[in-house]
């Protein structure tokens, strides 16, 4: 099934906001966005759940930055957040089912939400990963593959933008 990603943040900005006001969301997208094969159903969860972790383990007050970028042959959508942080030896851990990194134990939580979302893209043939931001805060990175069809059609469009 074909699935927009700009509807899709657009439903999970929604359910997020429902139930906290207390971080500035912000997005930014390009104009157009591939569309990509996909169950729109577990995409939107597996983005709800990236969301709140982001908003979670970081204060009231913060700033959750939702990025999507397209490349030749994906989809890029990155979540960063000024909370808690990450350390390096939990990068590939957080994906782990319960694993819970020690910064956060504080907070409450049962360690799946991110063992599923990896799930999910697996199915998706994507990948995600974790990273300190820079600064302060968590990166986590999804990069979804664009089908055949889809690169065919984008790489169509640019030869179509060099022809004018
Ligand atoms: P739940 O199953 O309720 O989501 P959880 O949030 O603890 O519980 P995951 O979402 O799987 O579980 O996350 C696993 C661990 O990864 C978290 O316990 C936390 O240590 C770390 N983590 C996830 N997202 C972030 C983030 N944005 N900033 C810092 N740590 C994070
Ligand atoms: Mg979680």
């Amino acid at each position: 099934k074909w699935c927009d990603i700009e509807d899709l943040l657009g439903v999970v900005l929604q359910q997020v906001q429902d139930f906290q006001q207390q971080r500035k969301l912000l997005v930014h997208m390009p104009d157009h966005i591939p569309l990509i094969q996909g169950d729109e159903v577990l995409l939107e969860q597996m983005l709800v759940n990236v969301v709140s972790n982001a908003i979670k383990y970081s204060p009231d007050g913060s700033e959750v930055t939702i990025e999507v970028h397209v490349e030749a042959d994906a989809v890029i959508i990155s979540v960063r957040d000024r909370g808690m942080g990450l350390d390096t030896a939990d990068q590939e851990r957080i994906f782990d089912k319960f694993y819970r990194a020690d910064r956060t134990k504080h907070v409450p939580g049962t360690g799946l939400g991110l063992a599923i979302c990896k799930g999910i893209v697996e199915l998706h043939d994507g990948t995600i990963s974790a990273e300190p931001a820079p600064d302060r805060g968590t990166i986590i990175t999804i990069s979804l593959p664009l089908s055949d069809e889809n690169k065919s059609m984008s790489m169509h469009s640019e030869g179509e933008m060099e022809n004018l």
